[in-house]
Protein backbone atom coordinates (compact mmCIF):
# COMPACT_ATOMS: atom_id res chain seq x y z
CA UNK A 1 0.00 0.00 0.00
CA UNK A 2 1.19 3.34 -0.79
CA UNK A 3 1.87 5.74 1.95
CA UNK A 4 -0.16 8.85 1.60
CA UNK A 5 2.18 12.12 1.36
CA UNK A 6 0.70 15.98 2.47
CA UNK A 7 3.07 18.63 1.23
CA UNK A 8 2.97 22.47 1.85
CA UNK A 9 4.34 25.23 -0.98
CA UNK A 10 4.67 28.45 0.54
CA UNK A 11 5.16 30.09 -2.68
CA UNK A 12 6.52 33.34 -2.15
CA UNK A 13 5.23 34.18 1.33
CA UNK A 14 6.46 34.31 4.83
CA UNK A 15 8.81 36.62 6.56
CA UNK A 16 11.20 34.95 9.06
CA UNK A 17 9.05 35.58 11.84
CA UNK A 18 5.41 34.62 10.54
CA UNK A 19 7.99 31.02 9.37
CA UNK A 20 8.63 30.47 13.15
CA UNK A 21 4.68 30.60 13.88
CA UNK A 22 3.39 28.54 10.98
CA UNK A 23 6.34 25.66 12.06
CA UNK A 24 5.85 25.70 15.64
CA UNK A 25 2.03 25.31 14.75
CA UNK A 26 3.08 22.61 12.24
CA UNK A 27 5.55 21.02 14.33
CA UNK A 28 3.33 20.91 17.40
CA UNK A 29 -0.14 20.24 15.06
CA UNK A 30 1.66 16.98 13.62
CA UNK A 31 3.75 15.84 16.56
CA UNK A 32 3.04 12.04 16.80
CA UNK A 33 1.12 11.49 13.60
CA UNK A 34 3.10 9.00 11.79
CA UNK A 35 0.88 7.08 9.62
CA UNK A 36 1.71 9.59 6.59
CA UNK A 37 4.45 12.02 5.26
CA UNK A 38 4.44 15.31 5.96
CA UNK A 39 6.50 17.86 4.08
CA UNK A 40 6.78 21.98 3.45
CA UNK A 41 8.01 23.71 0.43
CA UNK A 42 9.55 27.06 1.10
CA UNK A 43 11.10 29.82 -0.32
CA UNK A 44 14.78 29.37 -1.23
CA UNK A 45 16.16 32.22 1.87
CA UNK A 46 13.84 30.10 4.58
CA UNK A 47 15.18 26.67 3.89
CA UNK A 48 18.38 27.23 6.49
CA UNK A 49 15.41 28.29 8.84
CA UNK A 50 13.13 25.38 8.10
CA UNK A 51 16.01 22.95 8.80
CA UNK A 52 16.83 24.42 11.64
CA UNK A 53 13.06 24.22 12.65
CA UNK A 54 12.04 20.86 11.14
CA UNK A 55 15.27 18.60 11.91
CA UNK A 56 14.31 15.72 13.96
CA UNK A 57 10.89 16.46 13.18
CA UNK A 58 8.44 14.58 11.02
CA UNK A 59 8.31 16.93 8.71
CA UNK A 60 10.57 17.18 5.89
CA UNK A 61 11.06 20.20 3.78
CA UNK A 62 11.93 20.74 0.37
CA UNK A 63 12.62 23.96 -2.09
CA UNK A 64 9.86 24.94 -4.84
CA UNK A 65 12.26 24.97 -8.06
CA UNK A 66 15.75 24.65 -8.66
CA UNK A 67 18.27 25.17 -12.17
CA UNK A 68 18.70 21.87 -14.72
CA UNK A 69 22.65 23.20 -14.48
CA UNK A 70 25.09 21.41 -11.90
CA UNK A 71 27.10 24.83 -11.30
CA UNK A 72 28.11 27.69 -13.90
CA UNK A 73 27.48 31.17 -14.76
CA UNK A 74 23.82 31.15 -14.41
CA UNK A 75 23.07 34.47 -12.14
CA UNK A 76 20.43 33.68 -9.67
CA UNK A 77 20.06 30.20 -10.61
CA UNK A 78 20.23 27.61 -7.32
CA UNK A 79 21.42 23.99 -7.97
CA UNK A 80 20.32 20.77 -7.18
CA UNK A 81 23.93 20.37 -4.86
CA UNK A 82 22.83 23.63 -3.30
CA UNK A 83 19.26 22.30 -1.62
CA UNK A 84 20.92 19.18 -0.55
CA UNK A 85 23.40 21.05 1.47
CA UNK A 86 19.96 22.36 3.06
CA UNK A 87 19.05 19.29 4.03
CA UNK A 88 16.26 19.73 1.46
CA UNK A 89 14.39 15.87 0.59
CA UNK A 90 11.54 17.41 -1.84
CA UNK A 91 12.00 19.92 -4.73
CA UNK A 92 8.45 20.88 -6.91
CA UNK A 93 9.17 21.22 -10.51
CA UNK A 94 7.20 22.49 -13.30
CA UNK A 95 4.45 23.99 -11.26
CA UNK A 96 1.92 25.42 -13.43
CA UNK A 97 3.47 28.65 -12.04
CA UNK A 98 6.46 28.34 -13.16
CA UNK A 99 5.10 26.77 -16.50
CA UNK A 100 2.72 29.72 -17.25
CA UNK A 101 4.82 33.06 -15.96
CA UNK A 102 8.50 31.69 -16.48
CA UNK A 103 7.91 30.07 -19.69
CA UNK A 104 9.11 26.66 -18.83
CA UNK A 105 9.00 24.03 -21.28
CA UNK A 106 8.13 20.16 -20.88
CA UNK A 107 11.72 20.37 -22.16
CA UNK A 108 12.99 22.26 -19.56
CA UNK A 109 11.07 20.54 -16.71
CA UNK A 110 12.47 17.42 -17.70
CA UNK A 111 15.89 18.69 -17.53
CA UNK A 112 15.03 19.90 -13.80
CA UNK A 113 13.58 16.59 -12.53
CA UNK A 114 16.90 14.81 -14.05
CA UNK A 115 18.94 17.08 -11.72
CA UNK A 116 16.95 16.88 -9.08
CA UNK A 117 17.07 12.94 -9.02
CA UNK A 118 20.86 12.84 -10.14
CA UNK A 119 21.26 15.04 -6.84
CA UNK A 120 19.13 12.97 -4.31
CA UNK A 121 16.18 15.32 -4.36
CA UNK A 122 12.61 13.66 -4.44
CA UNK A 123 11.20 15.65 -7.49
CA UNK A 124 7.55 16.62 -6.93
CA UNK A 125 6.60 16.98 -10.39
CA UNK A 126 3.73 19.14 -11.48
CA UNK A 127 1.21 18.43 -14.30
CA UNK A 128 -2.19 19.97 -14.92
CA UNK A 129 -4.66 21.44 -18.01
CA UNK A 130 -5.78 24.73 -18.12
CA UNK A 131 -9.66 25.45 -18.58
CA UNK A 132 -9.71 26.21 -22.00
CA UNK A 133 -7.86 22.54 -22.46
CA UNK A 134 -10.06 20.83 -20.57
CA UNK A 135 -13.00 22.27 -22.25
CA UNK A 136 -11.47 21.25 -25.55
CA UNK A 137 -11.31 17.99 -24.02
CA UNK A 138 -7.47 17.40 -24.46
CA UNK A 139 -6.73 17.25 -20.59
CA UNK A 140 -5.64 13.25 -21.25
CA UNK A 141 -3.41 14.74 -24.13
CA UNK A 142 -2.01 17.76 -22.47
CA UNK A 143 -1.21 15.69 -19.01
CA UNK A 144 0.12 13.15 -21.00
CA UNK A 145 2.92 15.05 -22.95
CA UNK A 146 4.03 16.64 -19.65
CA UNK A 147 4.43 13.24 -18.34
CA UNK A 148 6.04 11.52 -21.37
CA UNK A 149 8.84 14.12 -21.94
CA UNK A 150 10.17 13.26 -18.29
CA UNK A 151 9.84 10.05 -18.69
CA UNK A 152 12.13 10.72 -22.53
CA UNK A 153 14.73 12.20 -20.51
CA UNK A 154 15.02 10.45 -17.11
CA UNK A 155 13.11 6.85 -17.86
CA UNK A 156 10.56 4.87 -16.37
CA UNK A 157 12.56 3.27 -13.65
CA UNK A 158 13.45 6.46 -12.19
CA UNK A 159 9.63 7.69 -11.67
CA UNK A 160 10.02 5.44 -8.52
CA UNK A 161 11.77 8.28 -7.47
CA UNK A 162 9.88 11.15 -8.25
CA UNK A 163 6.49 12.18 -6.86
CA UNK A 164 3.65 13.37 -9.42
CA UNK A 165 1.39 16.34 -8.59
CA UNK A 166 -2.16 16.69 -10.54
CA UNK A 167 -2.73 20.26 -10.36
CA UNK A 168 -5.24 21.47 -12.64
CA UNK A 169 -4.27 24.78 -13.30
CA UNK A 170 -8.13 26.02 -13.41
CA UNK A 171 -8.16 24.80 -9.80
CA UNK A 172 -5.10 26.36 -7.84
CA UNK A 173 -5.59 29.28 -5.91
CA UNK A 174 -9.13 29.58 -7.42
CA UNK A 175 -11.13 28.11 -4.65
CA UNK A 176 -12.36 25.84 -7.90
CA UNK A 177 -11.31 22.27 -6.78
CA UNK A 178 -11.80 19.24 -8.83
CA UNK A 179 -14.41 16.91 -7.60
CA UNK A 180 -12.87 14.02 -6.55
CA UNK A 181 -14.28 11.98 -9.19
CA UNK A 182 -12.63 14.03 -11.84
CA UNK A 183 -9.48 14.34 -10.10
CA UNK A 184 -9.37 10.17 -9.53
CA UNK A 185 -10.27 9.95 -13.21
CA UNK A 186 -6.75 12.22 -14.30
CA UNK A 187 -4.62 10.25 -11.61
CA UNK A 188 -5.71 6.92 -12.86
CA UNK A 189 -4.65 8.35 -16.54
CA UNK A 190 -1.18 9.17 -14.89
CA UNK A 191 -0.92 5.53 -13.58
CA UNK A 192 -2.00 3.57 -16.47
CA UNK A 193 0.50 5.74 -19.03
CA UNK A 194 3.11 4.53 -16.41
CA UNK A 195 1.49 1.21 -16.43
CA UNK A 196 1.90 0.77 -20.12
CA UNK A 197 5.55 0.76 -19.37
CA UNK A 198 6.17 -0.47 -16.10
CA UNK A 199 3.47 -1.93 -14.07
CA UNK A 200 5.26 -2.39 -10.77
CA UNK A 201 6.68 1.86 -11.00
CA UNK A 202 3.39 2.94 -11.83
CA UNK A 203 1.87 1.01 -8.60
CA UNK A 204 4.41 2.48 -6.22
CA UNK A 205 4.34 5.75 -7.54
CA UNK A 206 2.94 8.57 -5.22
CA UNK A 207 0.34 10.57 -7.23
CA UNK A 208 -0.42 13.81 -5.33
CA UNK A 209 -4.08 16.17 -6.25
CA UNK A 210 -3.28 19.88 -5.36
CA UNK A 211 -6.05 22.59 -6.33
CA UNK A 212 -7.64 24.28 -3.44
CA UNK A 213 -7.35 21.49 -1.42
CA UNK A 214 -8.87 22.80 2.14
CA UNK A 215 -9.81 21.11 5.52
CA UNK A 216 -13.07 20.54 4.09
CA UNK A 217 -12.61 18.48 0.77
CA UNK A 218 -9.35 17.01 1.27
CA UNK A 219 -10.65 13.17 2.97
CA UNK A 220 -12.94 13.35 -0.02
CA UNK A 221 -9.94 13.79 -2.30
CA UNK A 222 -7.54 11.57 -0.76
CA UNK A 223 -10.50 8.53 0.11
CA UNK A 224 -10.14 8.33 -3.95
CA UNK A 225 -7.81 4.86 -4.77
CA UNK A 226 -5.43 6.66 -7.15
CA UNK A 227 -4.76 10.37 -4.87
CA UNK A 228 -1.95 9.36 -2.68
CA UNK A 229 -2.06 13.25 -0.92
CA UNK A 230 -1.94 16.79 -2.08
CA UNK A 231 0.00 19.31 -2.54
CA UNK A 232 -1.28 22.60 -0.68
CA UNK A 233 -0.88 26.16 -1.45
CA UNK A 234 -2.89 28.85 0.16
CA UNK A 235 -4.34 26.38 2.74
CA UNK A 236 -0.43 25.53 3.76
CA UNK A 237 0.18 28.98 5.31
CA UNK A 238 -2.33 28.44 7.92
CA UNK A 239 -0.92 26.04 10.14
CA UNK A 240 -4.49 24.51 11.77
CA UNK A 241 -5.08 23.96 8.21
CA UNK A 242 -2.38 22.64 7.31
CA UNK A 243 -2.60 20.32 10.46
CA UNK A 244 -6.24 19.73 9.35
CA UNK A 245 -5.44 18.48 6.10
CA UNK A 246 -2.27 16.09 7.05
CA UNK A 247 -4.81 14.01 9.57
CA UNK A 248 -7.23 13.57 7.03
CA UNK A 249 -4.53 11.81 4.81
CA UNK A 250 -4.07 9.58 8.06
CA UNK A 251 -7.10 8.25 7.99
C1 LIG B 1 -0.30 24.99 -5.40
O1 LIG B 1 0.25 26.07 -5.32
O2 LIG B 1 0.35 24.01 -5.76
C2 LIG B 1 -1.71 24.88 -5.04
C3 LIG B 1 -2.31 23.74 -5.20
O3 LIG B 1 -2.31 26.02 -4.55
P1 LIG B 1 -3.77 26.11 -3.84
O4 LIG B 1 -3.83 24.98 -2.85
O5 LIG B 1 -3.77 27.45 -3.19
O6 LIG B 1 -4.78 25.98 -4.93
Amino acid sequence: MRRKLVVGNWKMYGRLASNKSLLEGVIAGLSGMNAAAYAVCVPYPYLHQAQEMLRGTSVAWGAQNLSQFAEGAYTAEVAAGMLTDFGCRYVIVGHSERRGLFAESNETVAAKVDAAIKSGLTPIVCLGETLAEREAGITEQVVGAQLDAVVSVVGVAALAKTVIAYEPVWAIGTGKTASPAQAQAVHAFIRQRVAQQDGQVAQGLCILYGGSVKPNNAAELFSMSDIDGGLIGGASLAANDFVAICRAAQN
